[in-house]
């Protein structure tokens, strides 16, 4: 039997997509095995995002082929689709398979299983008739976004982006805005139920812009929302100028979907968000995240964050500082800018390398500070906890509808439940509690 590995790097939809073609491989009698294990094929799902993604890949081809030469490599995803001709170079790679095919990697490698020469396959991504992702997803092809894990699931509903920010090469490494058919999304959804998932997480390059036959992003939740079996609903990451307001409402009035959403913000300054082509003011921003917090007073908010965009002086950067600090965001991702090769902002003359990691380095101590403070404020309540993991010592770990990390220490065993913990105090970036009562 052939073994085989996985590994994901980059965003949440990449992770949904390599969970859907590990299940294919498992469906068609390969072993899959831990990344780390012998095996005779490693595919790396890439990201191409920042210069510091695509290091990651190739530092990962290296080492795959210094620890197990032997491992024919498989390149797929966003950086294989537009770096090709690099990858291919690269020792022990046998295929580099771009986003359009990727999901049909067991059939491309099963007549291809030993290619002398790299495989390259990166044809463009068109959008298409109908500006849709049709049945080619189907659990029937093996290919629903099935996760190994029993808890929290990954559903893509869209790919692709319209948006064309300037700095950014998603839409070329994926394509234009394609959205899922509806009732594909509620099978997907109902197959992960039946296995056993509780909370569904929907992810995309750009869900809100989610469109198919008149329904929007707030149908799928709202149809979601009435499966039984389903204990949470969350949102990956959603663009600012996407949110309708029904979604406040649906989010306050006590149904499944958390009381969570990470809103990319990028800059605190009106130049350099015009330069970045975003579609909002910093004054639109703040407005959002006031509504937000005035509809769903306990809702947690984190963002994205860009230092060093080109352009960007001392006076920008610290109008990023202060809106960050004083605006109720619990914490956020810092990315220092590098240039994408198809992006617009390319062309700009980019800042010293130094001043941008220390900008970054700035924004991620707030970041840490702010998290700290909104944890602490949490000590002493009662919150319920969606347990996902344990180590061998009793600690297990789980996490609140508002993407709190949380650890308790108990003889129970609260695999994938649902219990009622008492949060104690910080520690790090989680916190600690005690289980309270029953769990379900
Ligand atoms: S919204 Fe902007 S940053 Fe996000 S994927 Fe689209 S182009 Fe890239």
């Amino acid at each position: 039997m052939t073994k085989i590995s996985f590994y994901t790097l980059g965003c949440r939809l990449n992770q949904s997509e390599t969970a859907s073609i590990r299940h294919a491989f498992k469906e068609n009698g390969y072993q899959v095995v831990d990344f780390n294990e012998p095996c005779d094929i490693v595919v790396i799902n890439t990201c191409t995002v920042t210069g510091a993604s695509d290091a990651n890949c190739r530092y990962l081809v290296r080492r795959i082929n210094r620890l197990n030469p032997q491992a024919r490599i498989a390149l797929i995803g966003c950086q294989a689709q537009l770096q090709e001709s690099q990858l291919a170079k690269l020792p022990g790679v046998s295929w580099v398979i771009g986003n359009a095919r990727k999901m049909d990697l067991v059939s491309v490698l099963n007549e291809n299983p030993c290619p002398k020469n790299p495989q390259v396959i990166t044809p463009v991504i068109k959008r298409g008739p109908f500006s849709l992702i049709k049945r080619g997803l189907s659990p029937k092809r093996g290919l629903s976004p099935f996760d190994d894990k029993h808890t929290r699931a990954n559903i893509k509903v869209q790919d692709g982006c319209d948006f064309f920010c300037s700095f950014c090469e998603v839409p070329y490494a994926r394509g234009r805005a394609r959205s899922r058919v509806f009732e594909d999304i509620l099978d997907d959804a109902k197959s992960l139920l039946a296995s056993g998932h509780q909370e569904l997480v929907l992810t995309g390059i750009n869900v809100g812009t989610y469109a198919y036959e008149g329904k929007t992003f707030i149908d799928i939740i709202k149809a979601l929302d009435e499966l039984d079996g389903l204990k949470r609903l969350r949102i990956s990451s959603i663009e600012p100028t996407t949110i309708s307001k029904e979604l406040f409402s649906f989010m306050k009035n006590g149904h499944k979907l958390c009381r969570y959403l990470h809103v990319p913000l990028q800059s605190g300054c009106d130049e350099i968000l015009l330069k970045m082509k975003r579609r909002y003011s910093v004054a639109e921003f703040k407005n959002f995240v006031h509504e937000a917090i005035s509809q769903v007073p306990e809702i947690v908010i984190g963002t994205d964050v860009m230092t060093g965009f080109p352009g960007e002086t001392d006076e920008h950067f610290n109008q990023t500082l202060h809106l960050l600090n004083d605006l109720p965001i619990r914490y956020f991702h810092v990315f220092s800018y590098s240039p994408r090769h198809r992006a617009r902002s390319r062309l700009l003359k980019p800042l010293d390398s130094k001043v941008v990691s220390k900008r970054s380095q700035i924004l991620r101590d707030l970041s840490n500070q702010k998290r700290r403070v909104f944890h602490e404020s949490l000590i002493g309540g009662i919150y319920e906890v969606l347990f996902e993991a344990s180590d061998k010592v009793g600690w297990q770990e789980g996490l609140t509808d508002h993407y709190v990390r949380v650890r308790v220490k108990t003889k129970h065993d609260l695999y994938n439940q649902m219990a009622r913990v008492r949060l104690k105090s910080v520690d790090g970036l989680m916190v600690l509690g005690e289980q309270l009562g029953g769990y379900s």
